[in-house]
């Protein structure tokens, strides 16, 4: 589970209002085999560039759906590997929608049914009307066999 200081929070809070009505995204980043958030890395949220190029597949736009970048994300978490940390959590919002982990949001993060990055969790933040109403967490739980919420205090 995500120990996440309030200057961390801030930062998350403050990306999510800044892109408002559209989703942000980002990652969180820590050092291995530890709980506590030392980095917090903005991602550009590309779902309205891959519509454009491909509404069959990306159907929806970036008010209602996020998608970071894969070179983005690949440099990102490669660049994390050869730091000796990992990333402990991405991060999205729910612009206008509270802080669930809808269907679409398992399908990427357990696209076979299966967490693609076991240990890591999904951050869900809910900004309605560009102010913030909750952020949780999203954590997958192996005897479940599904993501769990655990609600982040502020
Ligand atoms: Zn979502």
């Amino acid at each position: 589970m995500l120990i996440i200081c309030q200057e961390t929070l801030d930062k998350i809070i403050q990306d999510a209002v800044s892109h408002y009505p559209d989703e942000s995204c980002g990652m969180l980043i820590g050092e291995k085999g530890q709980d506590s958030v030392v980095e917090f890395r903005p991602c550009r949220n590309v779902y309205d560039e891959m519509h454009a190029r491909h509404p069959e597949t990306y159907p929806r736009t970036a008010r209602t759906a996020y998608l970071i970048d894969a070179q983005e994300q690949q440099g990102i978490f490669a660049e994390v590997e050869r730091n000796h940390q990992e990333v402990k959590a991405i991060y999205h919002s729910h612009t206008d929608h509270d802080a669930y982990f809808s269907e679409e949001d398992k399908l990427v993060a357990a696209p076979w049914g299966e967490p693609s990055y076991p240990g890591m969790s999904y951050l869900v933040v809910s900004v309605w009307n560009r102010q913030l109403k909750e952020i949780n967490e999203f954590y997958w739980d192996q005897g479940q066999q599904d993501f769990v919420k655990r609600s982040i205090q502020m």
